[in-house]
């Protein structure tokens, strides 16, 4: 089934590791679109300890007022808490 070979392709990716423990990060949600004929799988994950995540989240949002702060033509509008990965299926 199409759903089965999608996550597969999520699996096979490199491992995204936590920025601050080294854990091993989780997936907590894949988004679907369709864009120009092709599918682009967008992968939201999260440190598997959840405190850990908490800070993980505090110091990107800390990070990212900063930024906005400091020079908002330079960084226009980085979104999103955790990093994402974007993967084109056919
Ligand atoms: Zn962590």
């Amino acid at each position: 089934m199409e759903d089965e070979r999608d996550i597969k392709m999520i699996q096979d990716l490199p491992v995204t590791l936590c920025i601050r423990c080294g854990k091993q990060r989780v997936v907590v949600s894949t988004q679907k679109e369709t864009i120009n004929g092709s599918t682009i799988i967008t992968t939201l994950t999260a440190c598997p300890d959840a405190d850990c995540q908490k800070k993980v989240e505090d110091q990107f949002e800390k990070e990212r007022i900063d930024r906005e702060k400091f020079s908002e033509s330079k960084f226009p509008l980085v979104r999103g808490k955790a990093p994402k990965v974007a993967v084109k299926a056919h």
